[in-house]
């Protein structure tokens, strides 16, 4: 049992790390890349550089300030994050717990511009497999997505729908879906139906008949870890509150999946007021 788990290794979830470390608090975090400023090649406007310096090895300066306070990192990617006593976060194959999580995931948004995906949101339409799978107990279900991600939505499902269909949308599949999961990899050209989700149409004309189709595109995003705790989420930006918590005690957001001015600086500060929140949350639950 960790004290607290970050989930991203960007500038909000180091900064945020330094802190808790800093606090004597045992710290995991888990980051499957280098986020936003992996893409980064000049960096000239974050304080204390001495000029200009690239994402990578500011990234890599972070990292290695976060691990000389014995920070421990995990490159893995997380597919949900549950809540009972403790909160367990999950990647394919581990589950961690801890008393406390920090999500600071970035702003990545994984969308498909698919017909009818979001009119049809909420009626067959789903971003949460673990929330809604009951509903669509004995049907037959698709899943829109290739990777992990994706499998960690199906399994969530397997069992208890008839049939699944995994609709990789022209990608090549990267995760070992069970074999009798169908997988169909031409491109998704319609989700049909009028009131509620009657199947799916691909690019070659071939119609699948369906009563719903889970989305698991690419990674979970903060969009999609907030939607399975029942976080309110707000254009795929995670709402918190001035001090960084959300409305689940224990649980707080910071950098660019909560919005504002999308920076390293604002970031870095974001993580250092969840952190702060966080030791303060943990230590209210020791007294
Ligand atoms: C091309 C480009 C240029 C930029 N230039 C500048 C600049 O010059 N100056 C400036 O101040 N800002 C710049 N920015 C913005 C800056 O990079 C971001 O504001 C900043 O990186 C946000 O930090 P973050 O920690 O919130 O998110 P990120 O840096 O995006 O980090 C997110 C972390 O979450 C991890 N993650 C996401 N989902 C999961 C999951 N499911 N499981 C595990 N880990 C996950 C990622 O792997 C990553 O480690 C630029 C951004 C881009 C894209």
């Amino acid at each position: 049992m960790y004290d607290v788990i970050i989930v991203g290794a960007g500038p909000a979830g180091m900064s945020a790390a330094l802190y808790t470390l800093r606090a004597n608090l045992s710290t995991l975090v888990i980051g499957k890349d280098g986020g936003a400023l992996e893409q980064t090649d000049k960096i000239e406007n974050y304080f204390g550089t001495g000029g200009v310096i690239s994402g990578k090895e500011l990234l890599e300066k972070g990292r290695l300030q976060v691990e000389n306070l014995s920070g421990e990192f995990l490159t893995e990617e997380v597919v949900a994050i549950e809540w009972a006593e403790s909160f367990t976060v999950s990647t394919q194959s581990n589950k961690y717990d801890a008393k406390a999580v920090i999500i600071a995931t970035g702003n990545k948004r994984n969308t498909a511009k698919i017909k009818g995906l979001d009119r049809l949101e909420g009626k067959g339409v789903s971003y949460c497999a673990v929330c809604d799978a009951f509903f669509y107990k004995g049907k037959d279900v698709g899943i829109l997505g290739s990777g992990e991600y994706a499998l960690h939505e199906a399994m969530a499902l397997n069992g208890l729908v008839n049939s699944i269909t995994v609709f990789t949308d022209g990608k090549e599949i990267s995760a070992e879906f069970p074999s009798d999961m169908k997988i169909v990899t031409e491109p998704v050209d319609e989700i049909t139906g009028e009131e509620k989700v009657s199947g799916v149409r691909t690019k070659d004309g071939s119609e699948y008949k369906l009563d719903g189709v889970f989305v698991a595109l690419g990674t979970a995003g903060a969009g999609e870890l907030a939607r399975k705790l029942g976080l309110p989420v707000e254009n795929n930006r995670i709402s918190v509150n001035p001090d960084k918590s959300t409305m689940i005690p224990g649980i707080f957001s910071a950098g660019d999946c909560i919005g504002g001015v999308l920076q390293i600086a604002t970031a870095v500060g974001e993580g250092a007021e969840a952190a702060l929140s966080a030791i303060k949350y943990l230590k209210s639950l020791n007294k």
